[in-house]
């Protein structure tokens, strides 16, 4: 792997140095919606890939888990992360949502974009490298960045 890189992370809660991007998105299958994710590690220049991608499992309700016998999660296989390689910049509907956390302890931590609409690379807040004020804020962190000043000069998010 590569030992050598230009940002640091270390996490505050484990001490954990790997970061994971996750994406979150949601499919339509008959008259349900399916939520599924694919996941993989923030690379040294910022570009990452997924590795791994199963369903999200929302409704545990829909489960056949009648788990007086201890024995449920048996007949799991079918949601096992599976090898995955496939790497799409371009495909970015507005309905994905994106999460880094620490690849160790499973914190989440905020970052941004390096072009606006969730383009570019990622910079999470914590890496060495993450300048306040250059990054594009992942939306969910709009707020929080408003409060501490780190968005972009100049820029008039509705
Ligand atoms: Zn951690």
């Amino acid at each position: 792997m590569n030992d050598h890189q230009p940002w640091e992370f270390t996490c505050k809660a484990c001490g954990g140095h790997k970061l994971t991007v996750t994406r979150v998105w949601t499919i339509l299958a008959g008259p349900d919606s399916e939520s599924w994710q694919e996941w993989g590690p923030l690379e040294a220049d910022h570009h990452w890939h997924y590795e791994f991608k199963e369903r999200v499992e929302e409704n545990p309700d829909d489960k056949d888990e009648r788990g007086d016998f201890g024995e449920y999660a048996e007949d799991d296989s079918a949601s096992e992360p599976e090898e995955y390689e496939i790497f799409e910049p371009e495909n970015n509907p507005e309905s994905d949502e994106f999460y880094v956390n620490c690849a160790d302890c499973d914190r989440e931590i905020e970052f941004g974009w390096s072009q606006p609409n969730r383009g570019g690379l990622i910079f999470p807040v914590e890496c060495s490298d993450f300048i306040p004020g250059k990054i594009w804020p992942q939306p969910r962190y709009l707020d929080s960045w408003q409060q501490k000043h780190w968005l972009r000069t100049g820029d008039s998010q509705p």
